[in-house]
């Protein structure tokens, strides 16, 4: 992913709306870039600081950014765990098949 490509990608990380894959380019591009990381913090400030501000909520970035971050995270790991788990069941589902047919064909 470029530093271009991640830009026009902060809003929509912003509203949660980035798709598994992208995300995860997206997390990728985020650790590897400086530049782009302070990008999206300043970002993250202005649109969900600005909205606890006006909701009169107290607004701690280190914190805020943090738990957003845990949460990207989080949220990659899931998705990783289930890709494992779908391998496995495929696995599982091409041994039963493979079960049944030896099965059916024994004479
Ligand atoms: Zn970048």
């Amino acid at each position: 992913m470029t530093c271009k490509e991640f830009e026009k990608l902060i809003p929509m990380y912003v509203a949660k709306k980035l798709d598994y894959l992208t995300l995860k380019e997206f997390y990728a591009h985020m650790q590897s870039c400086e530049d782009c990381k302070e990008e999206l913090t300043i970002n993250f400030l202005v649109t969900d600081g600005l909205q606890k501000l006006e909701n009169g909520d107290a607004f701690d970035l280190h914190k805020e950014w943090g738990s957003k971050v845990e949460e990207t995270r989080r949220r990659i790991g899931r998705n990783e765990n289930m890709i494992k788990l779908g391998f496995w069941i495929e696995i599982v589902a091409v041994g039963v098949i493979a079960g049944i047919a030896w099965w059916l064909l024994l004479p």
